[in-house]
């Protein structure tokens, strides 16, 4: 070995390593998973170099992960011939974390170890994962198109840093050497392995090999002469080894769903849900979506990783192709294979391709129906995904006005009805609970709920008995802005302006009003002068039981909110 070099770990990662060698002990099996996992990822990415490269296979196009252990050295090994590392790519991607905002993340860790495992998990623990069992680790890897010579070989005990060494490796691809802990030799079994690559690794599309378990050749052959132990031992694979997503959806466990989604999501929660969809015709293609149960801890970071995983014909091409799905679905994960794209496409041409625009048509409504089925067959698992993502949906109605009534069908607020904070009443329900004569929608927008619920301006309201949705969230006025209508009724805000509550309202109630106007017009020539500078306007209200007065913006002044959102930002 030359050029050998010892290198600090970056501190993110110590951190992350020790988190989770504490945290996810209870789970510890998942290290080969993600081994496996990104065994499958290199062997992707070398069939996606191929399509335009095809000597970078050296002869060698059979792509597989071999798995093999040792019970007196207590190792385990994986083995995979997909595309390797280079000496750079192994310093970047086994030394540092590049994720975005991985230190305000890790900050978040509370000493807490169910909760930490639950955050790590969204996380994503990937290849650190092998610091559970493990107590050393050597990776010798060769960049497919590397000369023998130039293989790299990464070793570390876990702990504060790593070595770098340049090596020879004959075959291209990563060899992942673990020297199991005292007390994890469990893992240097083949009964063990096959059983974990069963549960965990089913789903993957190349195969998994190991040794096949017969027992020692010693009895005599035909011939009555003693067979040689083959030097070259015989493996199996032990998965299915064809991509989930081409198999028909009977043949298809949940649970083999769910590991799917680990792998192609760095993700360890289950999701809440999924929609698996083969689709022929014109436009051809296969896909599965997920709704995760977890918002990733960066959901609101922009460059957080966001879209699907793009095959073309089964040949993985790219990871968080964002095309497919609109920005406020972008919470989204899954695969999307398409007949419809050549093999060579790539980001650029993605943006031009007018099969894109179709899919994405296509993937935003099935998106859409499986959240509305998801409402419709289990409102708890509903309410888990509305708190965590509702809010992103929220920008929907302006991103897509082509789905908005669909989108607002998706909405739940919190209103005057239930009597509490959760967001729970969709606009259906409203329409039904609409008082005779109702014609609109009513709703205040507050910072919290409380402020929302004490709302002086719902004093009439309350008393005629009318629903008001109370809406909360940041993005609410902004988003209120940018609705008129939803099934022909249109939205009010319960503060802004003349308060025309339509036919609630009945005769005699309105000339009872009128009566009060003419003898409070004194009244009001006398306060309009003192007020001037501070408001526009003065006038009697009916909307008011308990309170004597009470602000009300201009149809079309800039809301509370929205007020305080400028002024923060200094405008
Ligand atoms: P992730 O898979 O989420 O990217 P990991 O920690 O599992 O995170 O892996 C980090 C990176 O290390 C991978 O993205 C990949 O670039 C590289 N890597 C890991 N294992 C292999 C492998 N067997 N072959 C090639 N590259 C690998
Ligand atoms: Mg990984």
């Amino acid at each position: 070995e030359t050029s050998k070099e010892t290198l600090g770990f970056q501190t993110e990662v110590k951190q992350l390593l020790h988190l989770m060698v504490h945290s996810l002990y209870s789970n510890k099996e998942i290290f080969l998973r993600e081994l496996i996992s990104n065994a499958s990822d290199a062997a992707e990415k070398l069939r996606f170099e191929a399509v335009s490269k095809g000597d970078i296979y050296e002869g060698d196009s059979d792509l597989k992960i071999h798995i093999t252990f040792d019970k007196d050295a207590k190792t385990v090994t994986i083995e995979d011939n997909g595309i390797g590392m280079t000496r750079q790519e192994v310093i970047d991607h086994l030394g540092t974390i590049a994720k975005s905002g991985t230190a305000s993340f890790l900050s978040n860790m509370t000493g807490d170890q169910s909760k930490d495992s639950q955050l790590i998990g969204q996380f994503g623990v990937g290849f650190y994962s092998a610091f559970i069992v493990a107590d050393k680790v050597d990776v010798f890897t060769r960049r497919a198109g590397e000369a023998i010579t130039n293989a790299v070989h990464w070793s570390s005990m876990g702990e504060g840093e790593f070595t770098i060494a340049t090596t020879e490796k004959a075959g291209r691809g990563t060899r992942i050497v673990l020297h199991l802990k005292e007390g994890e030799e469990e893992f240097a079994d083949g009964w063990r392995l096959r059983s974990l690559v069963r549960k965990y690794s089913d789903h993957i599309s190349f195969p998994v090999l190991m040794q096949k378990d017969t027992p020692a050749l010693d009895a005599d052959d035909e011939d009555g002469e003693k067979a040689e132990v083959s030097a070259v031992p015989e493996f199996e694979s032990v998965n299915r080894a064809t991509a989930l997503w081409t198999r028909s959806k009977s043949e298809v466990k949940d649970e083999d769903y769910t590991e799917f989604y680990k792998h192609i999501s760095h993700d360890f929660t289950d999701p809440l849900t999924w929609s698996h969809n083969k689709v022929e015709g014109n436009l051809e293609y296969t896909s599965l979506l997920y709704l995760p149960e977890k918002a990733p801890y960066d959901l609101w970071n922009r460059e957080a990783p966001k879209g699907l995983k793009l095959y073309v014909q089964r040949v993985f091409i790219m990871d968080q192709a964002d095309q497919f799905l609109p920005l406020y679905l972008r919470f989204i994960k899954g695969v999307i294979d398409t007949n419809n794209l050549s093999l060579n496409v790539s980001r650029e041409i993605l943006q031009k391709d007018s099969n894109v625009d179709k899919l994405r048509t296509a993937l935003t409504k099935r998106v859409l129906d499986m959240l509305s089925k998801l409402a419709k067959d289990d409102a708890e698992k509903y309410s888990t995904f509305w708190k965590e993502f509702g809010q992103v949906l929220k920008e929907g109605p302006a991103e897509d006005y082509s789905n908005r009534e669909k989108i607002l069908k998706l909405m739940r607020f919190a209103s005057t009805h239930t009597g509490n904070s959760e967001q729970s009443v969709s606009l259906e329900d409203y329409i039904a609970r609409m008082k005779e004569g109702q014609e609109k929608i009513y709703y205040v927008v507050a910072d919290n709920y409380n402020t929302a619920k004490n709302s002086p301006h719902l004093e009439i309201f309350r008393k005629k008995e009318i629903e008001v949705l109370l809406l909360t969230d940041r993005i609410d006025e902004w988003m209120m802005g940018q609705l008129f209508d939803f099934d022909g009724k249109s939205f009010q805000d319960v503060t802004k302006g003349e308060l025309n509550l339509g036919q609630v309202e009945t005769e005699d109630e309105k000339k009872q009003q009128e009566e009060t106007a003419k003898q409070l017009d004194g009244l009001i020539e006398r306060i309009k002068p003192v007020l001037a500078e501070q408001v526009s306007d003065v006038r009697v209200t009916h909307r008011l039981t308990d309170s004597p007065a009470c602000l009300v913006l201009g149809d079309y002044d800039m809301g509370l909110q929205m007020r305080k959102i400028m002024e923060a930002a200094g405008q």
